[in-house]
């Protein structure tokens, strides 16, 4: 009870700024003298569908990366550009007192940041790590809890907007940490996201990301489920798609991402279903909504079923496909 009523205080309290709306107290006063060093390197862990586009908007930007992965490969295009690559996170918080984590699992945020060659190993007082990864909230807290030991500071930055956002630089991030740090983020955010939001204390970003999906997946199976109906009572597809997406039905599945192949261009689903956002996870993110529904006690019906099917899709070969593939699992999964 207190913990959900903590969180709705947090959502009543939720502040909105657009790169385009920028709030006239917003001064530079507020920015602190980390993040007044402007053009310093900024740490980078973690280039992979969404990390490498989002750093290589903060090179357009002009930042020098200090970079890791723990897949040398994905670091090769950015040594290729120039950046600088290290091996191990500790390295990164070495050489740069701004660091970004975007990684796929809370296991591997917390390798990243408290492992033998972590972050913590060597991070400098006053530094600012922003962690955009979609993880546990209740880890990003004991994340935080250790980084404010060492005199520096976490906030939880996780996005929205996937691998087409993250490219053109118009993700929406989900802040959550220390209000005073805010500005200090948003300097870096702002070159990668069109939206920086700020939530309340630290985790509340992740609170409002794992909100956000586990809507989704129940609008995209939504979607799949009344797509293949249509089709099943023989209505062309792309008719169908165009009268959801003038009545009530319509939704960001159905009008931008719709999971059905040949209806929309430029989607996973024109695209056998490869790149985009995985089914696996999608999986992980519905089992933290389902791990937060259980620690306060909410009942989220649509959110457990959907985060079995996306269970049931990674067990049965879907695990490196799009989430809208949920389409394709349905239609294989009809027998009657
Ligand atoms: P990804 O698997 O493509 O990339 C993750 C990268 O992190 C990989 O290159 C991997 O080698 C690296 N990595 C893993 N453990 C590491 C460690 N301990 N140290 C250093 N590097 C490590 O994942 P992604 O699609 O980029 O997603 C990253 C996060 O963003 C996830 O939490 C995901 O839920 C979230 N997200 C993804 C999307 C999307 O559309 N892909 C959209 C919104 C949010």
């Amino acid at each position: 009870m207190a913990a959900s009523l903590r969180l709705r205080g947090a959502v009543s309290g939720l502040r909105y700024w657009s790169r385009r709306q920028r709030p006239a107290a917003y001064s530079l006063a507020a920015v602190c003298s980390r993040s007044m060093a402007s053009k310093t390197p900024v740490g980078f862990i973690g280039l992979g569908n969404m990390g490498n586009p989002m750093a290589k908007n903060l090179m357009k930007h002009g930042y020098p990366l200090i970079i890791y992965d723990v897949f040398p490969d994905a670091c090769k295009e950015f040594q290729d550009a120039g950046e600088q690559v290290v091996s191990s996170p500790a390295d990164v918080a070495e050489k740069a007192d701004r660091i970004i984590t975007m990684l796929p699992t809370s296991i591997n945020a917390i390798e990243a940041y408290s492992g033998a060659n972590g972050i913590l190993k060597k991070v400098k007082k006053g530094s600012l790590l922003i962690d955009s990864s979609t993880i546990d909230p209740a880890v990003s807290k004991e994340l935080a809890k250790e980084v404010e030991k060492m005199g520096a500071v976490f906030m939880d930055a996780p996005v929205s907007g996937g691998v087409g956002a993250a490219r053109s630089g118009n993700l929406t991030f989900m802040v959550g940490g220390v209000e005073d740090e805010f500005a200090a983020a948003q300097e870096l955010l702002g070159c990668m996201g069109s939206n920086v939001v700020y939530c309340g204390a630290v985790g509340t970003g992740q609170a409002a990301k794992i909100c956000n999906n586990m809507l989704l997946a129940i609008s995209m199976i939504g979607t799949a489920e009344a797509m293949n109906l249509g089709i099943r009572l023989g209505l062309d597809p792309k008719l169908l798609a165009k009268i959801l997406n003038m009545s009530s039905g319509r939704c960001w599945s159905s009008d931008t991402y719709n999971p059905v192949p040949g209806v929309m261009d430029g989607v996973p689903s024109a695209n056998n279903y490869q790149g985009g956002f995985g089914a696996t996870l999608m999986a992980k993110d519905l089992g933290l909504a389902q791990d937060s529904a259980t620690s306060t006690k909410s009942p989220i019906l649509l959110g457990s079923q959907a985060h079995q099917i996306y269970r049931m899709m990674c067990a049965k070969g879907y695990s490196k496909k799009d989430f809208s593939a949920v389409f394709q699992f349905l239609r294989e999964e009809e027998s009657f």
